[in-house]
């Protein structure tokens, strides 16, 4: 059983940036503004139509208005950046995401360097990443904005420390690795292609995991006292992996037994907790805190388009 005081729980911080919103929600419906949040959705993926209807649930939730546009995988390129451009044009629209992935046929690129950066909730554009890497942030990619948050939020410490980001995606690792290098930490990205990766990672004193391989860090990349924060998903629904990752974990096993799955992270969490001083949870730790950077970029996004 590991001690409570050692999980960063983004549950609760994510709850508490989500009352904040609500709050700012409600402060701009005093001056007529109500944001709203468009998503579109393309395609059947089970997982992107689960992700999408909690976007618009919470939106809901926070007072806020929100519009599903959910268009079939046969959709061109060209008809698909059609219907971005009507968003953009839409005075009424304050917050655009493009649900990713895309289905095969359909570029991403040009559709997210399309979206209007002052809509773009997500981040993604690039005059949004180049924004952030001047160190002037406008609109952050949420998962690595919620990171930031419960870091800060914690009082984790990052002035001057190592921090060493795995996975060098476009929507996780390297906007991680610019936000922690602008908190002034030391900051070593880390790839497929990384020799001797426990020897790099070993040096973190905080190690965020954003790899996409369930249980890839285990007891030999962490070292004693290190903060571990976990961004990967990962549904297990095999009963023996619930075995080798979780022995002897009661919850899980009561969950695998109910549900037929659970979920794990890129973090070993059994292996790892010990080891950590403070660590993420898989589910209840980075998951929440990227829905409520999203709910937070769009109020900021309702808030910058009229200066207000
Ligand atoms: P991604 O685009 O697949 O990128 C994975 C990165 O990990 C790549 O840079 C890759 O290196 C690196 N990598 C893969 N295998 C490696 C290995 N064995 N050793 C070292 N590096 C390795 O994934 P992503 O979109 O960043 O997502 C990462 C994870 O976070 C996924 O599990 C995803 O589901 C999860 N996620 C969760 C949330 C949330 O809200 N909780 C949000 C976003 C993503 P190369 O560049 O060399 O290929």
């Amino acid at each position: 059983m590991v001690d409570s005081d050692k999980i960063l729980n983004g549950s609760r911080v994510g709850g508490e940036i989500q009352t904040e919103v609500a709050d700012q929600v409600e402060q701009l419906a005093q001056k007529g503004v109500s944001p709203r949040l468009d998503v579109i959705l393309v395609g059947e993926d089970p997982a992107s139509k689960v992700y999408v209807g909690s976007k618009a649930r919470t939106s809901e939730k926070l007072g806020m208005r929100s519009q599903t546009h959910v268009l079939p995988a046969s959709i061109s390129q060209d008809e698909l950046e059609a219907r971005v451009d009507g968003l953009n044009d839409d005075p009424d629209v304050d917050g655009i995401l493009v649900q990713l992935p895309l289905p095969a046929g359909l570029d991403p690129q040009p559709v997210l360097g399309r979206l209007d950066p002052a809509k773009d909730v997500d981040g993604f554009h690039p005059e949004n990443v180049g924004l952030l890497q001047k160190g002037f942030p406008r609109l952050v990619p949420c998962t690595p904005a919620g990171v930031m948050e419960l870091l800060q939020r914690e009082s984790i410490e990052l002035q001057g420390r190592r921090a060493v980001v795995v996975g060098r995606s476009d929507i996780v690792g390297k906007p991680m690795a610019m936000l922690l290098l602008h908190a002034h930490a030391t900051v070593t990205l880390c790839h497929s292609r990384t020799r001797d990766l426990a020897a790099v990672t070993r040096e973190a004193d905080i190690l965020i995991a954003a790899v996409g391989v369930q249980g890839l860090i285990g007891a030999e990349h962490v070292s004693e006292g290190t903060v571990v924060v976990d961004v990967g998903m990962h549904r297990i629904t095999d009963q023996e992996l619930v075995d080798r990752y979780f022995p002897g974990n009661e919850k899980k096993a009561a969950v695998f037994e109910k549900r037929g799955a659970v979920l794990a992270g890129d973090v070993d969490f059994t292996q790892v907790a010990p080891i950590a001083s403070r660590i993420t949870p898989v589910p209840g730790g980075v998951g929440p805190l990227t829905i409520a950077m999203l709910m937070a970029n769009t109020v900021r996004a309702a808030r910058l388009r009229r200066s207000i």
